[in-house]
């Protein structure tokens, strides 16, 4: 059984630079489930100058993307985004950082020599590079554009935007799924609790100018590098 974290800023903090030299390299996968494309449709929610990506609930019969490492599944349920990125590699930022929400469903496999995974979310942060507008994912980058700009005008504090669907990155993140740094860590806004399991991607995507402005005119909060203290940081080549 998961047992919740107490909400306290302990030595586990998020995000870190990522050397990989001090890496320890693993042959354990991270791997997506079937899901249908359907499930990848949500709005974008601002709640006071945050904006988020929420999937709708999968209707009847319809399987939500969702991960699985080791014994541990998640399901995801948001998506947000910072310009710079959070994550460093090598000391070196990327455009931006995708954060993909997946929220701990099951421990299966009780008998799994790892155990589980002491968090209640994996949260996989892809980085991105700026690519020409018409290298990269064109109707996503409308759709998006045109989200931000319903909830960026809106007159209230909380706001949704029309549904759109995130199914273009999603596929792109989750096909680069074969490499990446796995380490313990919190969440880097709010209360930064010490609750996820973070995978980190080797292998960046690439965005649309147009997709990388409007993120960066989000303003939104990018947390600054935190000390990785005696933690040991995971590699998948
Ligand atoms: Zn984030």
């Amino acid at each position: 059984m998961h047992q919740a974290c107490a909400s306290i800023i302990g030595t586990h903090q998020s995000p870190i630079n990522i050397c990989e030299a001090d890496c320890f390299e693993i042959r354990d996968a991270l791997f997506v489930e079937a899901y249908d494309d359907e499930s990848t449709r949500g709005c974008i929610t601002g709640h006071d100058d945050h904006y988020t990506f929420e999937l709708d609930v999968p209707g009847e019969g319809l399987r939500a993307p969702a991960v699985q490492f080791r014994s541990t599944k998640a399901t995801l349920r948001s998506i947000h985004f910072h310009a710079l990125s959070e994550h460093q590699l090598e000391k070196q930022k990327f455009s931006a950082e995708f954060h993909l929400v997946h929220e701990i469903c099951s421990q299966a496999k009780p008998t799994d020599q790892y155990g589980q995974e002491p968090s209640s979310k994996i949260v996989i942060g892809v980085f991105a590079n700026e690519v020409d507008d018409k290298e990269a994912l064109p109707s996503l980058s409308l759709e998006f554009c045109k989200s931000i700009s319903i909830v960026k005008n809106a007159k209230e504090r909380s706001c949704v935007s029309d549904p759109f669907s995130f199914a273009d990155l999603l596929k792109d993140a989750y096909s680069k799924l074969e490499r990446f740094y796995h380490y313990r860590g919190s969440l880097t806004t709010g209360t930064h609790d010490e609750v996820v399991s973070w995978f980190v991607l080797k292998e960046p995507i690439s965005i649309s100018s147009s997709m990388l402005n409007e993120i960066k005119l989000l303003d939104q909060p990018t947390r600054e590098l935190q000390a990785i203290n005696r933690r040991i940081v995971l590699s998948k080549d």
